[in-house]
């Protein structure tokens, strides 16, 4: 098989030995002779993953007790509702900054009284907004942290009045997080942490029940949290690769040594893009996110995106068309793209150069 370089902006490129215990899990799961995708989810084998699992997180986020960290089906899109259901009384603010936050937020309105309380539409969500005033009378702020179709991040936990609720679809894991700075946390494993198909939950505990609606008993989280995570079939098979997953991240020294590395790769690629005549970054430089890192032809070079493109898939390269919204390129450099791959791009992109000067 011809070498290739995987910049997938989701679902993404995942740790190997991931893949191969999933394919051996397939065959013959923790010994017990059945596939991994045929066995009862009442067993202790399985109740062993989601324990594991459950603490890997744990461990590697530092949660503290107040939090309790759930797997659920639906995607991060089906989260947007169980923010409002679970959290919605009076009032929300969201953080108008891409495509996810904006569909976040029309999400919420269907269901009680929200309001972007900043948008960097205008360029194109090019930006984060910044130095906006966050009224103390809203039930919570809504942020989306890593905005991956235009390559923004958010990058440090912001101090906020009221209680603070983050999409990480697409950055957790890849920082260390201040988990008691939020009362939710959550987003969609196929960003960085495993297949698409589960998604992960981190809620404070005591911030639920403080509304007065109805919730269905599926969209409601206090359900999972007492059944950790097993009110209903989990998903098994995407659980497994997420606990795989997790367990790599550790071996190699948990999110402190996967945020030096991701810091590395972006500084690796940002600084070739600066460098390069050829191309330019699309996002405001203080914003750039450190796993999806947009880019364009330079004025001028326009016409010569499509070679590029057949350039760079000669060489290997997967998955660095930009969304249809944004153009250009898009690299995806999650946790388990490896250093090697953005070298591969960064000498591709001189190659190109050097050919058309
Ligand atoms: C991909 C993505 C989503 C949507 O995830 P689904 O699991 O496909 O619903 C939401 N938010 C962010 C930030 C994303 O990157």
């Amino acid at each position: 098989m011809k070498k290739v370089h995987v910049f997938n902006a989701g679902p993404c490129a995942l740790p190997q030995v991931a893949i191969d215990n999933a394919i051996e899990a397939l065959k013959n799961f923790s010994g017990t002779g059945v596939s991994l995708i045929s066995i009862s989810h009442r067993t202790k084998e399985w109740d062993a993953v989601m324990d594991e699992c459950r603490a890997l997180w744990r461990e590697l986020l530092h949660i503290p007790d107040t939090h309790e960290v759930i797997f659920l089906g639906g995607g991060a899109s089906l989260q947007f509702l169980y923010v409002a259901m679970n959290f919605l009384e009076k009032k929300a603010a969201y953080l108008d900054t891409g495509v996810w936050a904006h569909k976040a937020l029309k999400e919420a309105q269907g269901i009680g009284e929200a309001y972007a309380i900043a948008c960097s539409k205008d360029e194109n969500y090019t930006y984060i907004p910044k130095g906006f005033d966050i009224p103390t009378d809203i039930d919570y702020l809504h942020i989306t942290t890593n905005n991956t179709i235009y390559g923004t991040e958010i990058h440090e936990d912001m101090d906020c009045p009221v209680p603070l609720i983050a999409d990480m679809s697409s950055d957790i894991m890849s920082r260390p997080v201040d988990v008691s700075k939020y009362d939710l946390i959550y987003g969609g494993a196929q960003k960085n942490v495993g297949p698409a198909g589960v998604i992960f939950a981190i809620i404070r505990k005591d911030a639920l029940g403080r509304v007065s609606r109805y919730i269905p008993t599926m969209l409601d989280y206090r359900t999972h949290i007492d059944k950790l995570s097993m009110f209903n079939t989990p998903p098994v098979f995407n659980i497994f690769v997420m606990n795989e997953t997790l367990k790599w991240v550790k071996s190699l020294g948990g999110v402190d040594a996967m945020y030096k590395l991701n810091k590395e790769k972006a500084a690796l690629l940002y600084g070739e893009i600066d460098r390069n005549s050829m191309f330019v970054g699309t996002a405001r430089k203080e914003d750039r996110s450190l796993m999806n890192v947009c880019f364009v032809m330079a004025p001028g070079k326009e016409d010569l995106q499509d070679e590029f493109f057949a350039f760079a898939k000669e060489r290997g390269m997967v998955g660095i068309k930009g969304h249809r919204s944004v153009g250009g390129f898009r690299a995806s450099l999650y946790n388990a793209c490896p250093l090697e791959d953005v070298q591969a791009l960064v000498a591709c992109m001189q190659e190109f150069e050097a050919l058309k000067k």
